[in-house]
């Protein structure tokens, strides 16, 4: 049977958007298709005890509020810091838990190891990969239950990301890398740029949305399905360790934060000026032509330069076998606003239309998985307008692009039936108008 799994996301305490009710993302996880869904920071002293008053075991370590169909399922993000290569490297890392007991356990370990508990992602100290290996070790051997997986791998802050950079996955993790079964692709990349490294060939690749609230363009914008015997955390689990990945919805990465090399506006010294780069013209310095600091290199260049390193074969756009069938989305109230030509995803209008169209499919999850003629179909019998239609038919045949591509924490803008090429954007300074938030 198939799950979507959305298995990673932040409570209030990890900073962002305010506190979020269950309530709340019960509602948005139904719209979405979201069965499963991450509790995020559940090592949080205030969180974990508001988890434990507010949900109740359903099936074996899954959770929900009483009398709800919403599962959820105990996770956390920690960063662990290292000295690696010229200085510290600071990764961030999902941890899943089978159980209560478990994340007390490990409660209980980091703080024996001086961690502090009390920010949403907390920070484990390491001297370097060998002492990440051991104590990632100790965490896993608290309960066999308990799961890793190495988060946003291609953002500057995941493990093959752009500060002090390491060529393998146990340049960081260390002895650990043989205990991880999958990796997180995150916004910034998908399965088409992750099989441009060939040590990825042997982890299952995963998605989930990091959301920090529960707004309908956050929550499950990437997720992934799992094929399960059953119901439950033991076979999510199994499911990742036997690299049963039935298909992972993937956010577009060109729309992610960290595609381009580059500098945004707003930035020291640099006002309403920006600068974006593909890697073929990325200053041989890597210094920003318009303040002078080290500029922020982008998903792209860092992957064509692992799959150098790496030896890798493919070129951009050639499937690894671990990857699975993915299917590229927008966030739908995002094709919405955008086909009303607004920039509120949570306009009335928006939300009516959102509404109607999540009504008639079940949920957005189940609108994009269907054909492109059903959608036609089903839409056009209950009125929608046709340039949404076909904006929606359009993004879900790869018809789009986000340009400029996202670059150092701005998100892409989206452009419908255009095309851009990634490897020739050489911005060196302009305006992008309104800007969107960064979470
Ligand atoms: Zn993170
Ligand atoms: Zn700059």
């Amino acid at each position: 049977m198939f799950l979507n799994c959305d298995l990673h996301s932040h409570s209030g305490y990890a900073g962002g958007v305010g506190q979020i009710s269950l309530d709340d993302l019960e509602k948005t996880m139904d719209k979405k298709g979201i069965q499963v869904f991450g509790t995020g920071d559940c090592l949080h002293a205030e969180w974990r005890t508001f988890l434990k008053d507010n949900l109740i075991e359903k099936e074996d370590g899954l959770f929900s509020k009483k009398g709800n169909s919403a599962r959820f399922l105990l996770q956390t993000e920690v960063i662990f810091t290292a000295a690696v290569g010229s200085g510290r490297k600071s990764v961030h890392t999902v941890l899943l838990f089978p159980s209560f007991e478990s994340v007390d356990k490990v409660c209980g370990l980091l703080e024996s190891m001086g961690v502090k508990n009390t920010i949403g992602r907390p920070f484990i100290k390491c001297e370097d990969s060998k002492d990440v290996g051991d104590k990632l070790c100790k965490i896993l051997d608290a309960d066999e239950g308990i799961e890793v997986i190495p988060a946003h791998v291609m953002t500057p802050q995941g493990v093959y990301g752009s500060n002090n950079p390491v060529n393998y996955m146990k340049d960081f993790y260390g002895s650990a890398v043989e205990r991880i079964s999958a990796v997180e692709t995150g916004l910034s990349a998908d399965p088409e740029i992750l099989s441009l490294i060939p040590e990825l060939d042997n982890f299952a690749l995963v998605s989930n949305s990091d959301a920090h609230s529960a707004a309908l363009n956050r929550l499950g914008r990437e997720f992934t399905t799992f094929d399960v015997s059953s119901v439950s955390y033991g076979s999510i689990v199994e499911a990742i360790r036997r690299k049963k990945v039935a298909r992972t919805a993937e956010f577009n990465p060109t729309e992610g934060r960290f595609f381009l090399t580059g500098h945004r506006a707003g930035k020291k010294g640099h006002g309403d000026a920006y600068c974006a780069f593909s890697p073929k013209f990325t200053p041989k310095d890597e210094r920003c032509p318009i303040c002078g600091k080290g500029l922020t290199v982008g998903v792209l260049e860092r992957a064509l330069r692992l799959s150098d390193v790496q030896g890798g074969t493919r070129e951009l756009g050639e499937l690894s076998p671990s990857s699975k069938d993915f299917i590229k989305m927008v966030p739908l109230v995002e094709v919405i606003a955008y086909s009303f030509g607004v920039l509120s995803v949570t306009s009335g209008k928006v939300v009516s239309v959102y509404d109607a169209i999540t009504d008639a499919f079940g949920s957005e999850a189940e609108m994009w998985f269907a054909k492109d003629s059903d959608i036609e179909k089903k839409l056009s019998s209950i009125g929608i307008a046709p340039e949404i239609i076909d904006n929606i038919i359009k993004i879900k045949d790869g018809d789009f692009c986000f340009s400029p591509a996202g670059f150092d924490g701005t998100y892409g803008k989206l452009k419908v039936g255009e095309k851009e090429d990634i490897f020739n954007v050489n911005i060196v300074s302009g305006h992008l108008g309104a800007q969107r938030t960064l979470f």
